[in-house]
């Protein structure tokens, strides 16, 4: 493939790609294969999803949100019997609180599966506890005890379609986040990917139950580590989870959404010290960084993968209910990035919304859903922005946003100038995706 006239960080160029590389950035190549014309428009790296859940974010988009439980009922009545009904967003402030007793009153009968918001919890009707072969008093299930929970053939997210929907908004590159604790748990990903109906190259998390375990098609993620919100681990499980990643060769990602948790994590980094492995170790969403943690994180070598996108999405919220004093340091970029650490941007999707570019324009304006403002100081420029999903923590960093020769062929096309895209970064910039020199969407 050859993209003709294409801005590169400012100059004009073509780009030439084969066998799934950039093999060739020059004016004027001759063209033998076929050409797209960027007619002096950008073309940027591809944007990576540093932190997703496919498999739920892909049966996310088959659910049913919940804006009130009535709303499981009138679907009860709409969706066919036969179907299980997967419902997310559920929270018990809003929504007040759930188990199956509930549930078989509102869907008898019925296969019920409800998310609760953090991704952490279900509740399971009695009709679901029993196709999944378990039994439970509540059918609340927290934490590691809903993580595995087996899905039915017939209630199989559709991966292709989740990767279609993140190719056209301009994502190329996965990290799959979710701490499986099994790779028959990951099955429904690890075919999809196997398979190649998820077009996105995809680094694999896992657990650090299968710390060894990396399935072939995977390119190498860190290991998964939760450092829980409520039942918080020892410092030494945390040592030795660790230890388990790197005797492995593998970096790790510790999921950590409270001071606390921050706390803990330090207190274990500073007893195994930094990883010296080529890629970081990284501490997801990051949640909340009080001002004495900043310069640890430095020291400890660990990078931060944010996601703007709940300050948008949550941050109402987050205002009626968090601390006050924790109101500054929540979902930081500007201050990390100041102190040196380097910020990748993520959507947690389906828990934060999934679009990159809302993301970036929150990372700048800082404001939710209703214009209200979360912590203005850690503001960040359009282009750092842009900056925190043309890069991933396995590579190394690099400033410009253009692609050089010998990366992969994972680019998008611009429908415009790379300054007029900053200026609005919507996803409808993207007139196309390319996946390893493969184009796997356009808008033309
Ligand atoms: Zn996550």
């Amino acid at each position: 493939m050859l993209i003709k006239n294409a801005d590169i960080d400012g100059a004009i160029r073509d780009i030439r790609i084969a066998d799934g590389v950039v093999t060739e950035i020059g004016a004027s190549l001759p063209n033998e294969e076929a050409v797209i014309d960027a007619d002096g428009c950008a073309v940027i790296r591809g944007l990576t999803d540093n932190h997703i859940h496919l498999c739920a974010y892909a049966a996310a988009r088959d659910s049913l949100h919940l804006k009130q439980l009535s709303d499981i009922s009138d679907a009860h009545l709409r969706v066919p019997i036969d179907q299980t009904l997967r419902v997310v967003d559920y929270h018990e402030d809003l929504h007040g609180r759930l188990d199956k007793h509930a549930l078989d009153s509102l869907a008898p009968g019925r296969i019920v599966r409800v998310q609760h918001q953090s991704g952490r919890a279900w509740v399971l009707s009695s009709a679901a506890l029993r196709d999944a072969g378990l039994v439970h008093e509540t059918g609340v299930l927290i934490g590691e005890e809903g993580t595995d929970i087996p899905s039915r053939a017939d209630s199989r997210p559709d991966l292709g379609r989740a990767s279609q929907a993140l190719a056209c908004v301009g994502v190329t590159r996965l990290t799959d986040a979710t701490p499986y604790r099994s790779l028959e748990s990951a099955s429904l990903l690890i075919d999809a990917v196997t398979m190649g109906a998820v077009r996105q190259s995809v680094s694999f998390t896992g657990g650090p139950e299968i710390a060894a375990s990396l399935p072939p098609a995977f390119s190498q993620g860190p290991v998964k580590i939760v450092v829980g919100d409520h039942d918080l681990p020892s410092v030494e499980l945390l040592v030795e989870a660790v230890s388990t990643a790197r005797a492995h060769g593998r970096n790790v990602a510790f999921h950590c959404v409270t001071t606390t948790a921050l706390a803990l994590i330090v207190a274990a980094m500073r007893e195994t010290g930094p990883s010296n492995f080529a890629h970081f170790d990284r501490i997801e969403h990051a949640a909340v960084v009080p001002n004495e943690y900043v310069d640890e994180l430095k020291r400890l070598r660990l990078v931060v993968v944010t996601q703007p996108g709940f300050v948008h999405a949550r941050g109402d919220r987050y205002l009626r209910s968090v601390d006050p004093v924790d109101l500054p340091f929540l979902y930081r970029c500007g201050a990390l990035i100041a102190a040196g650490i380097s910020v990748y941007g993520s959507s947690d999707a389906p828990y934060g919304p999934v679009d990159p570019w809302l993301a970036m324009r929150t990372a700048i304006d800082r404001r939710t859903a209703t214009g209200a403002v979360v912590g203005k100081d850690e503001s960040v420029s359009a282009l750092s922005a842009l900056r925190a999903y043309v890069n991933s923590p396995q590579e190394a960093w690099r400033d410009e946003v253009g692609p050089r020769v010998g990366d992969p062929g994972d680019l998008v096309i611009l429908g415009e100038s790379l300054q007029g895209s900053l200026s609005h970064l919507n996803s409808v910039s993207v007139r196309a995706t390319a996946i390893g020199g493969d184009l796997v969407f356009s808008r033309d």
